[in-house]
């Protein structure tokens, strides 16, 4: 059962949109680095393709009728936006879910300090790395610093071509026999992970003068001081836009593919659904994802149920808690995250048949999970039915696929969080090679193709 190559199928017209999708892609990774920036960068299309925030409208008490579209952000760093359907909400939406949050280094509450003429940041990485692959490699500075007075000051330094960037120096190989000795999950400890920030004294300072040069430099372009780290989030991340990845350009090398790639499609699926949709169409942009879905922003936080109840409200003028379950209960749901693609030099971790292959469309994974399946959203064969009618109704390439050999690992996505709820859900997105590397790979063929299906999915997916 081998599945189509989705190139093969593309007529001059429609490679014109795959350049199209990839380059309206490649501008949102350059503008999300971060979670937050992801999340305002899904706000800002939303409020150009005409959505209004749902916080507004629970304020005035504005009724909700089919065919509005409403955003509601949870902390900046998580989004919703729902388009509201003929349907009443109780027989269940249309959701696509992803997440925004990528695998980077976080620098420390109390990061500063200074060693061998160097000041340094201190660092906690966010997510699973390979930490050897972060040393060594150009890294921007994204983040908020939060004030005591209330003042907020966002940071982005590194991205454009005339600021300067930073980094992790590695060990020079001359001198690296032990280093080199040493397992890969070793020789560069999570502690050792510190950012080089700067390397030039203040003159007629005596004590730890880089680093008061430092913090003259913070005082001075950013009018901070060294305690407003303390409720800071500064991300470092690979510096540099994405770019075309191969000489046929039909690639894409770029930081954060997982999850952004799900994520970007989702809202261009979103962007292009009809005025009035049978089902409420519904996109969610978790934070956390990585670590875990904890915390107020994570998909287990309540935001995602506590915004579909103030629909509810809205558009039935009633509070019901049943209606709540119903309209929970009675969704379908795409969880959309990236998958482990076919990588050739790594075969042996693969088992051929099924794995995802870049380039042959949208994937779809039954389960995820590790061992016997263990933290994996079982999806049900009814359902899966039901998608595979629409995936061919409307002529897309797509594929199924497993994370990688039984027995070598596993991994997890929000898809069993929203299951909670008894809706069905199945896990879905786009192949990925490189996966949690600085620079990760995609096929612009999957991107386009993941496009088109979580549109027809969004259009297409009834209630059983
Ligand atoms: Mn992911
Ligand atoms: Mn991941």
């Amino acid at each position: 059962m081998d599945r189509r190559n989705a190139w093969n199928q593309y007529d001059d017209a429609a490679l014109l949109k795959v350049e199209e999708a990839a380059a309206g892609y490649k501008k949102y990774l350059d503008a999300g680095k971060t979670e937050r920036e992801c999340a305002a960068e899904a706000v800002r299309m939303a409020e150009a393709a005409g959505y209004k925030s749902l916080a507004e409208a629970i304020q005035s008490g504005a009724a909700v009728k089919p065919g509005d579209k409403l955003y509601q952000v949870q902390m900046g760093k998580a989004v919703m936006l729902f388009h509201m359907g003929k349907a009443k909400l109780t027989e269940g939406m249309n959701i696509v879910g992803a997440h925004i949050d990528s695998p980077r280094i976080d620098v420390k509450q109390n990061p500063f300090y200074e060693d061998g003429d160097f000041a340094y940041a201190d660092t906690h990485y966010y997510g699973g790395i390979k930490k050897y692959q972060w040393v060594a490699r150009a890294l921007a500075l994204h983040g908020t610093v939060a004030k005591k007075d209330g003042t907020v000051v966002n940071i982005v330094i590194g991205e454009d071509e005339s600021d300067p960037v930073v980094g992790v120096t590695d060990l020079l190989i001359h001198l690296a026999q032990e280093q080199m000795g040493k397992k890969a999950s070793e020789f560069i400890t999570g502690e050792g992970l510190d950012i080089t920030l700067a390397g030039r004294p203040l003159k007629g300072e005596e004590k730890e003068p880089v680093k008061a040069a430092l913090l003259k430099i913070l005082k001075d372009k950013y009018d901070l001081e060294e305690e407003d780290m303390l409720s800071a989030e500064i991300e470092a991340v690979p510096a540099g836009k994405a770019r075309d990845f191969g000489l046929d350009r039909s690639m894409i090398l770029g930081y954060g593919h997982d999850d952004r790639v799900c994520a970007y499609a989702e809202i261009a699926a979103m962007l292009q659904l009809p005025a009035i949709p049978e089902y409420t169409c519904c996109c969610l942009l978790a934070d956390k994802e990585e670590i875990g879905s904890v915390g107020a922003t994570g998909m287990r936080a309540m935001y995602f149920e506590n915004a579909v109840a103030e629909l509810l409200a809205l558009t039935t003028g009633k509070e019901s808690d049943l209606s709540l379950r119903r309209a929970l209960a009675n969704s379908r749901m795409l969880s959309c995250d990236v998958s482990a693609g076919f990588d050739p030099l790594y075969a042996s971790a693969f088992e051929k048949k099924n794995s995802a292959f870049l380039g042959r469309g949208v994937c779809y994974n039954k389960f995820t999970g590790s061992r016997g399946k263990s933290g994996s959203n079982d999806a049900n064969a009814e359902y899966l039915g039901r998608l595979r009618k629409i995936m061919d109704d409307h002529d897309i390439s797509w594929q199924t696929a497993e994370l990688g050999k039984v027995d070598v690992g596993g991994g997890g996505t929000i898809a069993y969080i929203c299951a909670l709820y008894g809706m069905e859900v199945i896990d879905s997105g786009v192949a990925v090679l490189s996966m949690h590397a600085p620079e990760e790979v995609i096929s612009k063929a999957d991107l386009y193709e993941a496009i088109r299906a979580y549109a027809a999915f969004l259009t297409d997916m009834k209630q059983a």
